[in-house]
């Protein structure tokens, strides 16, 4: 049975970008007679609001979306991730981080190369070395820490590791592209690669389609997959919806949000065009 997921983060208005994606996983499950779930992606308490959740909700039913089953709330489901995190650390696949950003930049600087990944500078793995009593002493004195995954670890664990993108094939993961990447964050219980893999599994999700603008983060959470023994879902990055600029569609773009589309008058049969689906 194939099973898709819509998965916003309630830090703003849905735009056409979104409605596109919204469109292009419900489609995938109703032309497989499977089924279509919505999550609410809302870890980050400072960008998160119910006001923008209540809004998503209502965009997407005017659309004429209907998803199947109750809606998850990843804030309601920290106890999965913990439980994840707790297995990880069992297995000395991760450890604590107790760099700021800014000591993480100095820190780039002294080495003299500063390594990228898609999502930016790659952390320069200062604390993956830190003796087992410091990281104790630091952690019962409250300093304040990431959880990061090593990533060389558990690529050894793991050995080659492969997905099928509906899109473009039989893929190699490459999860070092983006260094030691954190898991669980200082002010979170969880990061989004963490939260998303866990929840795929957790709601048996076998087909993930979102924007060919999160491709990279695929590397990393099929090695997430490998290590914590979950099912490998297929994949479909699908193109991203750009504006007249040729720029990705932001949140900040207001005037593409399917609200004031609405609110201009636009029936949702206007609005799915403007999305580019046919
Ligand atoms: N919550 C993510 C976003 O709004 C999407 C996550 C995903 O589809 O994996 O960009």
């Amino acid at each position: 049975m194939i099973v898709t997921r819509f998965a916003p983060s309630p830090t703003g208005r849905l735009h056409l970008g979104h409605a596109y994606s919204a469109l292009f996983a419900e489609r995938a499950a109703r032309e497989a007679g499977g089924r279509f779930l919505l999550r609410i992606e809302d870890i980050d308490r400072a960008r998160c609001r119910p006001e923008f959740e209540a809004r998503i909700l209502e965009d997407l039913a005017w659309l004429g979306l209907a998803w199947d089953g109750p809606v998850r709330r990843q804030s309601e489901h920290t106890d999965d991730y913990r439980a994840a995190l707790d297995r990880l650390a069992v297995e000395g696949l991760t450890y604590p981080c107790f760099c700021s950003r800014k000591e993480i930049e100095a820190e780039i600087a002294r080495a003299g190369s500063a390594p990228h990944g898609p999502s930016g500078l790659i952390y320069p793995g200062t604390c993956r070395s830190l003796p087992d009593d410091e990281r104790r002493r630091r952690i019962e004195a409250g300093s304040p820490h990431a959880i990061r995954l090593d990533v060389g670890r558990a690529l050894e664990r793991s050995g080659p590791l492969f997905w099928h993108d509906r899109a473009r094939g039989k893929v190699a993961a490459e999860p070092a592209i983006e260094g030691d990447v954190v898991l669980a964050r200082r002010d979170a219980p969880t990061s989004y690669h963490l939260a998303v893999t866990v929840d795929d599994q957790l709601q048996g999700v076998t087909l993930v389609t979102r924007g060919a603008d999160l491709f990279a983060a695929t590397h990393i959470h099929r090695l997430l997959q490998a290590i914590l023994g979950y099912e490998t879902p297929d994949y479909h990055h699908h193109p991203v919806r750009t504006n007249d600029r040729g720029e990705r569609l932001s949140k900040r773009d207001g005037a593409a949000s399917l609200s004031s589309l609405r609110e201009a008058g636009r029936s949702p049969a206007d609005v799915r065009m403007l999305a580019g689906w046919d």
